[in-house]
């Protein structure tokens, strides 16, 4: 069992550490062994298709109205794009149509937005920002070693001699393997009550659970340290985009205004807002800290447990399910290389950079 570095740093981000708490074998076969079930892959697909669309979105139109019909086209081409290269499973209905149908509906929602979008430091908006922050870093000894903190003064050095390389190959010339923490924030913006990370949400459903999990998900409150770290101030907290795609209700087919509801008691489209503090931020770096040891030590055994209690859960099979229940141990290995499971590229550095999007 080898350590995955990137040219010989640890990174990690925060979808891969919820993995961990929820299984470390499941982390260490999609984290480490980078496999990922081919499988039960609909929702995941629209919502990236979402994520383009509203990178569009605010690029061209910032926060003014973005008018539609000027942008149908281009967004169209968008959709079309990502499904060619990312088709939904047969008959799934999270489809080309149903984000046509959702692109509108989103703009009609949101025409003119109560915000402006926050700058970079180069002057570019603040839209789909990816991020690499040096976080601590390992003294490998081959038994479980205490990781070392960012210092202070580690980080006001990263500062002031221009950034977080110079720090990696200092470390790694004395034998340590630096940390990054890394992550992309959807939007950063600013309004009357102060400046907010804004984060995108495909739901499978709305409802009190799905609003408790975004109040306490450690996420948003890791975003809003990067942004401390870059804009040398704390946010006043986050705020959720949400949208629900929902199964097509009868006669959608001839009323395409019945698949996505914009108003009323139950709408499809909802924002959720959350303010943080110091503390939230204090907290969650400690615990990320302590989860981060914790996967060390399972490394140091040679092996991450199995927590079979997460084998079916809220949104049914685990996707290792047959593999970790059903296949017999010697035949583990092949089958994870087999067709039912494909290599797991994403990267929160790589995905926005790849994309050729046409711009108005
Ligand atoms: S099937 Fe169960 S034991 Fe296997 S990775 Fe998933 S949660 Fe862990």
């Amino acid at each position: 069992m080898n350590i995955p570095l990137l040219d010989g740093c640890f990174v990690f981000d925060n979808s891969s550490l919820e993995k961990f708490q929820s299984c470390p074998y499941e982390y260490y076969l999609s984290q480490w062994q980078r496999r990922i079930s081919t499988e039960n892959r609909a929702g995941l697909n629209f919502g990236s298709a979402c994520h383009h669309v509203l990178r569009y979105r605010y690029l061209n139109c910032d926060s003014k109205e973005c008018f539609w019909p000027p942008h149908y086209e281009a967004i169209t081409s968008i959709l079309e794009q990502h499904f060619l290269e990312n088709p939904e499973p047969p008959g799934d209905y999270r489809n080309l149509n149903l984000a046509i149908e959702w692109a509108a509906a989103y703009n009609n929602t949101y025409k003119i937005e109560p915000f402006e979008i926050l700058k970079l430091k180069d002057g570019k908006p603040m839209i789909e920002r990816s991020f690499m922050r040096p976080f601590c870093a390992i003294v490998w000894d081959n038994k479980p070693t205490p990781l070392i903190p960012l210092s202070k003064g580690s980080q006001e050095w990263i500062n002031k001699n221009g950034g977080s390389a110079m720090w990696a190959e200092r470390l790694k010339k004395q034998g340590y393997i630096p940390v990054f923490f890394t992550g992309r924030i959807d939007l950063a913006i600013t309004d009357t009550t102060g400046d907010w990370i804004l984060d995108h949400k495909s739901a499978y459903q709305f409802g009190s659970n799905f609003t408790a999990d975004m109040m306490s998900s450690p996420q948003f409150i890791g975003y809003a340290w990067e942004f401390k770290q870059y804009y040398g101030h704390l946010p006043a907290g986050y705020i959720i985009n949400a949208f629900r795609p929902r199964s097509p209700v009868k006669n959608a087919a001839y009323d395409t205004s019945l698949l996505w509801r914009t108003t009323g008691k139950d709408p499809d489209f909802i924002r959720l807002q959350k303010h943080i503090s110091q503390q939230d931020l204090d907290e969650w770096e400690q615990n990320t800290f302590s989860l981060l040891e914790e996967v060390m030590y399972h490394y140091s055994r040679g092996t991450f447990g199995k927590h079979k209690k997460s084998c079916v859960g809220k949104y049914g099979k685990c996707q290792f399910y047959e593999l970790c229940n059903e296949v017999a141990p010697e035949y583990r290995d092949a089958y994870l290389a087999g067709a039912n499971f494909m290599d797991n590229t994403w990267s929160a550095l790589n995905k926005p950079e790849q994309r050729k999007e046409p711009v108005t």
